[in-house]
């Protein structure tokens, strides 16, 4: 039994040969992206279907951005905590401002003629 698992699995295992044959059927480039935190990663494209390799690449080690410009990578992406301070604030004037807003449209309404 061992012996022949061993001669199939060297079958299997194919020369040079088959490297070559595999190359020649899915030609495929490989492109470099660098993100702002200089992870490099290199995803490969297959080049039969003919779709150009994206500008971007998402960084599988920190998920930002990655260029192919190594010395110019894109600037991740803006999380700011002011930004969601001020939507916790407008969310807990909304009560308020919904009130202004509905008048506002009533009076609009009311000038447009369309309610009395
Ligand atoms: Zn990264």
């Amino acid at each position: 039994m061992a012996s022949g698992n061993a001669i199939r699995g060297s079958r299997v295992g194919a020369g040079p040969m088959g490297e070559a044959e595999r190359g020649d059927t899915a030609p495929r480039i490989r492109i470099s992206y660098w993100c702002a935190n200089g992870h490099e990663t290199k995803p490969s494209f297959s080049q039969e279907s003919g779709v150009e390799p994206p500008e971007q690449w998402d960084c599988p080690r920190c998920g930002f951005p990655a260029g192919t410009d190594k010395d110019n990578p894109p600037a991740p992406p803006r999380n700011e905590p002011y930004k969601t301070h001020l939507a916790y604030v407008k969310e807990r004037r909304s009560d308020a401002d919904g009130e202004a807003i509905l008048n506002e449209a009533l009076e609009g309404l009311r000038a447009r003629g369309l309610i009395r």
